[in-house]
């Protein structure tokens, strides 16, 4: 790692970063940042900002902390063009899901051996597109998969994606919809050897916004007896190891790395040629964006304060549905209204916080603390990159595709 001027550069340099302005703002300098922009917004539109530079140390802590482990960032978790440039620059690899998620990602200039089409259950006018595109690892749970990728791109290497055996507490457990359970990696390795389909190993992805970290251990074993029973059957040996997603940021990152490395040193340090991989998503998107609302609208029943702002559950807050997140709000003041709203007397109230459209379930906070807040305020969303603006919608003319994005870069320390 560079030292941060050079790595300016290169994120400047990246693709989906270079043809914008990225601003270089100290460190503790984001509400600065939010505050200039917000008086050069007349309209009030909300708007992210995408902190490069958080993106820098994030990658910056990958590294240290598993350096064994090379990151495909799940490009579903926040599309964002510059933050996929940002990354691709910083040496990632992908994981992508669909069509145009690969022609998204090979539009940066990112070489199809730097893709996992890491989606176990795949169109195949996708797995043709693939083919032709030189994307050639994938991932398969099931022997109809196996059937197609067969028939359309029989050159591609697999790796079998497993169930974890305790993934159940993860925020958003995906061991329902994806995974062989032990007793079907048997016959799924001999379906695809019966077809000349050549498994390299294998795959999981404990859920995410995983509690439980101990799921990577016992997800780890599970690989390693997927590698014997390939072993068993005379298959080539397995070599690719990708442990999924499901890391999130601060401690318990630690922690997860902690668990992956020592079960890697229990389960397959005696597999020297291992390649292990993994599809972080939440890890990388989630604290490098931070969303600003507009209030357009105030109600006040007795203590009780209710707010409007300008994007909700339709929008970006959709986390609250799909991803069962929680958010948190801090208030800003409008340029025109100067002072910290939250020294106005220092008093807080109740307060309910909707989206805008006209649907009620469209409520983005209840019961929260707030002080006084007046129409033309600001309401900030620190941690909002992941599951976000990524599956927002256009419902009731309020379009997230059109909420903009400024790009900063802090100090990364
Ligand atoms: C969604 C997904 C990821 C990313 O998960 P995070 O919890 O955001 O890290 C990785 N791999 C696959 C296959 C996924 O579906």
């Amino acid at each position: 790692m560079g030292s941060t001027p050079d790595m300016l550069l290169i994120i400047s340099a990246a693709p989906g970063v270079k043809s914008e302005t990225v601003t270089s703002i100290p460190d503790g300098g984001l509400t600065g940042f939010i505050l200039s922009v917000i008086s050069a917004k007349p309209e009030k539109q909300p708007f992210y900002v995408l902190d490069l530079g958080k993106l820098v140390s994030l990658m910056d802590q990958w590294t240290r902390a598993l350096p064994m482990v090379r990151p495909f960032y799940a490009v579903k978790c926040n599309p964002y063009p510059a933050l996929l440039g940002s990354l691709a620059a910083l040496g990632a690899g992908f994981d992508c899901a669909s069509r145009a998620e690969i022609e998204s990602v090979l539009a940066l200039g990112v070489s199809p051996d730097r893709i996992v089409y890491a989606n176990p259950c795949k169109e195949e006018s996708h797995i043709k597109y693939a083919a032709a595109a030189g994307v050639n690892l994938t991932t398969f749970d099931s022997v109809c998969e196996v059937e197609k990728i067969r028939k359309w791109h029989p050159t591609c290497a697999l790796l079998i994606r497993i169930r974890p055996p305790d993934d159940a507490s993860a925020r958003c457990p995906l061991g329902p919809k994806y995974g062989a359970l032990p007793e079907e990696v048997e016959p799924l390795l001999r379906a695809a050897a019966a077809v000349n389909l050549a498994v390299t190993g294998v795959s999981f992805h404990i859920g995410s916004g995983a509690a439980e970290l101990q799921a990577f251990r016992g997800a780890i074993a599970a690989a390693k007896s997927a590698f014997q029973t390939a072993a068993r059957l005379g298959m080539p040996a397995m070599r690719v190891l990708n442990v999924g997603g499901g890391f999130t940021t601060g401690p318990q990152f630690d922690a997860a790395a902690d668990t992956v490395k020592s079960a890697l040193e229990e389960y397959f340090s005696d597999e020297p040629g291992l390649r292990v991989m993994s599809e972080p998503g939440r890890f990388f998107a989630e604290s490098a964006f931070t969303l600003a609302t507009n209030i357009i609208g105030k109600r006040v029943r007795g203590e009780v304060r209710e707010y409007w702002i300008n994007d909700g559950v339709y929008g970006s807050m959709n986390c609250l549905l799909y991803d069962h997140a929680t958010v948190a709000a801090m208030p800003l003041a409008s340029a025109s209204n100067r002072g910290n709203p939250a020294c106005r007397g220092g008093k807080t109230y109740c307060s309910t916080v909707f989206g805008p459209t006209c649907d009620a379930l469209d409520t983005v906070l209840t019961g929260y603390r707030l002080p006084e807040l007046e129409v033309n305020d600001w309401l900030v969303f620190p941690k909002m990159g992941a599951y976000t603006a990524a599956a927002g919608s256009n419902f009731n003319g309020f379009n997230t595709a059109s909420i903009l994005t400024h790009l900063a870069y802090s100090n990364p320390d």
